[in-house]
């Protein structure tokens, strides 16, 4: 298990090391504009892989971060009302 600060550093690392190997891209993967893009994560587990990463322009990766969270949300409570349900039924 990872402290909060090694898992920090990781990313990091694994950021920098697909902006070094991810070919660059000059319009938005999402929504085609040729915008000023960022590098965003797929799958939210940051794996040291270019295709886990894409070109964002920054309004889509903070939507897409966003809809990302809200599926982690989404999940917690899932699993919190199938627990609840467990006991209670
Ligand atoms: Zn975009």
């Amino acid at each position: 298990m990872m402290t909060a600060g090694e898992e920090w550093n990781r990313k990091a690392y694994v950021h920098s090391w697909v902006r070094k190997h991810k070919p660059k891209q000059d319009y938005c993967t999402i929504c085609n504009d040729v915008k000023k893009l960022e590098l965003s994560n797929l799958s939210g587990e940051y794996h040291r892989d270019s295709n886990d990463f894409w070109w964002l322009c920054k309004s889509c990766h903070k939507l897409y971060d966003m809809v990302n969270n809200t599926h982690t949300i989404y999940n917690k409570i899932d699993s919190f009302f199938f627990k609840w349900n467990r006991y209670h039924y």
